[in-house]
């Protein structure tokens, strides 16, 4: 899960709400999130791209034991994601139950906010996948 504060929302909102991630110039393998360095090779030759917001969910681990506090988040299903494109990103999985999750389902990325800051008021959001229904309700 990525969290964000809002101040680092606004500056990488566009960022995570079209799921940018990089593609690396030299080895030519696309990751998620965007960074200076592509993973995996280490070089620094990479630029922004847009990854498809749809893929399917290779595998997949529910946690039922959450830290005091987070507990109306449980369970929490994390997936590991194969996009359309082949850029393989862990995420959290939202708007399904663990009997409806299976491996190689389609998949699709929705904004959802997952905190509000008491103290501040300040609104995290988190880039999750939900299954992916062709038809269903659009955001
Ligand atoms: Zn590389």
């Amino acid at each position: 899960m990525v969290r964000l504060s809002i101040s680092r929302h606004w500056r990488e909102k566009g960022a995570y709400y079209r799921l940018e991630g990089i593609e690396c110039l030299d080895c030519g393998k696309r990751s998620y999130p965007p960074a200076p360095v592509c993973p995996h090779c280490g070089s620094r030759n990479v630029r922004r791209v847009k990854l498809p917001r749809t893929g399917r969910l290779l595998s997949y681990t529910i946690t039922y034991s959450i830290p005091e506090g987070f507990r109306e988040y449980a369970p929490v299903m994390l997936g590991l994601i194969e996009l359309d494109d082949g850029t393989r990103l862990v995420s959290q999985l939202t708007d399904t139950k663990p009997e409806e999750l299976r491996e190689n389902m389609r998949v699709e990325a929705v904004l959802r906010r997952v905190q509000v800051d008491g103290e501040y008021g300040l609104i995290h959001y988190a880039l999750k996948f939900r299954p992916h229904r062709p038809g269903g309700r659009k955001e």
